[in-house]
């Protein structure tokens, strides 16, 4: 066929990973063709990580300047969402435009083909440009780095509305007087704490008994606590039936009674259409939620998968380990392959929540001897001094049969910086009796940790350490 466009590499999507990926192949001498239908960077720089946290280090400010009273005299704050909404604009999407992610790709030697990539044979992929079909084969392979949509419920009514989800929220450029949070995940935990705390009365529908049913129970207790004290409505085991828009305000109908908001953000999770891609066309099932792959992200002959559509962590860390896994497998580089015991993971609400490795639940399913071990934050020594804004807990699960920790969870002030300690120890598998022989700088957040140690063997009360 004299119309294909010969390539070593197709990168399909151009987030986190699938850039890297693309860069560092072309860098390493590799034609590359990298395909983009939206923003070169992903999710993450425009629509996720960095305008998330952007915000939530706004919010965060409010918070602190609230904890003055009783620690360092008297303070007012006057909430102004515009530097935050400039910020993002200016600072952090340039204004939703890719050229300077665009141009570090191809100032490293890759081909920007801008449009939707769909796989039509092996090795081979069709992109649907401006200026029509382009059809490119690729001599190494493809590499899918497709990312996720936010997902959507089938909920009666909801698409007829003006709802929100994480890409249109983060180009708010005002908060609104209320918000319904569809969804108490990291995402919808996030957006709540920050539009709460510029001023927005804020209600978290959670479907689930608990917020962040994906940690452990201390932690959805906590921050339930904490976001009920903010004055963050939350109503849990409260499956939406259906919504509706009358011009000015959301009405979602839950099973026992409305609520009424201004604005409505679905956070309920993520999803990915395989079938658009035309990954039957290598063997894969189009049906699928995710692309299995094996350590080395290969998904098929001549394909690797890397990022969110591997369903082994929707964060930007994972997106980049796996890529820089599946860079080093085209380049015939061997070394280390995928290694997902210590996935760390970070909701940045205020307590930080960090854990790593499996929780207690987990680890009892996975047939383990479990012992626990948790000291609250604020009777440590760096908590109680910190006094106000110091709720948290460390929880450290260890497998008793070989000593060592499988699983952490770290929530607190800067309870992701603390993380990293706890992840070193899971992924290494540092012996408890390490762990235990070396002093913890003091008065840190961190030297919680050795207090945590000490309750896995049922001690009680050690002071503030
Ligand atoms: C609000 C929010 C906050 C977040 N905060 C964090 C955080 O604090 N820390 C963290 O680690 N993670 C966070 N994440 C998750 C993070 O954004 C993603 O895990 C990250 O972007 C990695 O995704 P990815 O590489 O799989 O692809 P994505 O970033 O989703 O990028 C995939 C790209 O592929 C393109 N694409 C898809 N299909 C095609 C096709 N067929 N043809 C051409 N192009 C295509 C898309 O347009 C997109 O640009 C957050 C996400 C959200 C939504």
């Amino acid at each position: 066929m004299d119309h294909l466009e010969h390539t070593d590499v197709v990168v399909i999507g151009l987030g986190p990973g699938g850039e890297y990926a693309a860069g560092t192949l072309a860098e390493a001498g590799l034609h590359v063709t990298g395909i983009e239908s939206r923003l070169v960077g992903g999710e993450c720089p425009y629509y996720g990580c960095i305008p998330s946290k952007m915000m939530i280090r706004a919010a965060n400010l409010i918070a602190e300047t609230k904890r003055v009273p009783g620690m360092a005299g008297t303070s007012t704050v006057t909430p102004d969402w515009s530097p935050v909404a400039l910020r993002i604009r200016e600072e952090a999407t340039d204004y939703w435009n890719d050229k300077v992610a665009a141009d570090r790709f191809t100032g490293k030697g890759g081909h920007l083909v801008r449009g939707h990539g769909k796989i039509t044979g092996p090795g081979q992929v069709t992109v649907d440009t401006e200026d029509g079909a382009r059809v490119f084969q690729a001599r190494r392979g493809i590499v899918i780095n497709c990312g996720t949509d936010p997902a959507i419920p089938p909920l009666p009514g909801l698409a007829d509305t003006p709802y929100w989800t994480n890409r249109e929220i983060v180009q708010a450029e005002q908060v609104p007087e209320s918000l319904i949070v569809l969804g108490g995940g990291a995402i919808g935990a996030e957006l709540a704490q920050v539009f709460a705390r510029f001023g927005a009365a804020v209600t978290v529908v959670e479907a689930l008994p608990r917020l962040l049913s994906f940690e452990e129970p201390e932690a959805s207790e906590l921050i339930q606590r904490i976001f009920t004290a903010e004055g963050i409505r939350v109503c849990t085991m409260a499956p939406a039936e259906r919504v509706s828009h009358n011009g000015a305000r959301f009405t979602v109908h839950l099973g026992d009674g409305v609520i009424t908001a201004e604005r409505l953000l679905v956070a309920t999770g993520r999803r990915v259409d395989l079938a658009s891609l035309g990954v039957a066309e290598v063997g894969l099932d189009p049906k699928a939620r995710t692309i299995p792959t094996d350590g080395w992200m290969r998904a098929a002959d001549g394909v690797w998968a890397i990022g969110d559509v591997t369903g082994k962590g929707a964060f930007t860390h994972m997106s980049m380990y796996q890529a820089d896994i599946a860079v080093r497998d085209i380049l015939g580089q061997g070394g280390e392959f995928a290694d997902y015991r210590a996935v760390p993971r970070v909701t940045f609400t205020d307590p930080e929540i960090g854990s790593v490795g499996l929780t207690e639940e987990q680890a009892r399913a996975a047939g383990l001897r479990v012992r626990t071990g948790v000291i609250q934050v604020p009777y440590s020594a760096r908590g109680w001094i910190h006094k106000a804004g110091n709720d948290g807990f460390i929880k450290v699960i260890e497998d008793a049969e070989r000593s060592v920790l499988v699983g952490a969870s770290s929530v607190g002030p800067y309870g992701g910086e603390v993380l990293s300690a706890l992840q070193v120890a899971v992924r290494a598998e540092v012996p408890l009796a390490t762990l235990r022989n070396m002093p913890y700088a003091y008065p840190t957040f961190h030297r919680a940790i050795e207090d945590a140690l000490k309750k896995l063997d049922g001690a009680t009360g050690f002071g503030p350490s």
